[in-house]
């Protein structure tokens, strides 16, 4: 999967994109990362990305221009290599275009992300996220630019830089190899509609507290059992909604 940031703040993903499990499925080549600033796409002196908003209100927005010139041009870059790779002279290139890259705006005014968008979203090919800054961007990328607006939950950050890293992580230990247990990703919170069952290591006794006798017990069937009921117990606590 092929990945492009653009933001404001290129640093803010780079440090955690960098490190452990995200560093190591670039460097097996699961995911192919690129960080861009949105000024590189400015065409003026001082690289304005944003001006006061029409009607009036507080701050600024930003403004379409440099937006759907990064879009465009990190969509086409992605389309000439791979109809280099794959040609498909039958297709119009616009669906090919469409097929190929999908475009998501980080915004809390965007869908909430959970483990399912997640999910959907690993099975692509090329994801371009931007993120926004200052009050937001000009409505007409949300209407003709973006396939998605994607909420990390309902309070508002000061940049999407900080949502994005959240949610090409979430997405990144989803594909295949990312993870050095495939069955980590399954047994985890939300894929089967619950939350994960407790877990615990050694030492089986810590200041008096003892993990449960059924987990030292070797029996499978047993401890799937209780696994199980933990997992709607926590849930019924946590995030009664899920159930
Ligand atoms: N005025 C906007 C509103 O009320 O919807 C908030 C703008 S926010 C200060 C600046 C940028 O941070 C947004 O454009 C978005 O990219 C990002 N952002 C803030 N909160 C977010 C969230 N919960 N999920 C995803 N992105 C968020």
């Amino acid at each position: 999967m092929k990945i492009d940031i653009v933001t404001l703040f290129p640093e803010i993903c780079r440090a955690p994109l960098g490190e452990s499990i995200m560093k190591r499925a670039q460097e097996k080549g699961i995911i192919e990362l690129h960080i861009h600033n949105l000024r590189d796409w400015t065409t003026d002196k001082h690289h304005v990305v944003d001006d006061a908003p029409f009607g009036g209100g507080q701050g600024m927005v930003m403004k379409p221009e440099p937006i759907f010139a990064a879009v465009e041009d990190l969509r086409d870059m992605t389309q000439k290599t791979s109809n280099a790779q794959h040609p498909t002279p039958n297709i119009q290139q616009s669906k090919i275009e469409n097929r190929k890259s999908k475009i998501i705006l980080m915004s809390p005014a965007g869908r909430r992300f959970d483990q399912q968008i997640a999910r959907q979203l690993s099975q692509e090919s090329h994801l371009i996220i931007v993120c926004g800054h200052y009050e937001g961007v000009d409505h007409r990328v949300i209407e003709h630019l973006v396939d998605l607006e994607v909420s990390i939950g309902d309070y508002v950050l000061t940049n999407g830089a900080i949502a994005a890293v959240v949610v090409v992580d979430a997405i990144v230990r989803l594909l295949p190899g990312a993870l050095g247990h495939e069955q980590s990703a399954v047994d985890d919170s939300f894929n089967r509609g619950l939350l994960e069952a407790p877990q615990y290591t050694r030492p089986a006794e810590f200041r008096g507290w003892k993990v449960p006798q059924v987990l030292l017990s070797g029996n499978h069937a047993e401890t799937d059992k209780w696994r199980k009921e933990q997992a709607i117990e926590r849930t019924r606590e946590n995030r009664p909604d899920l159930l």
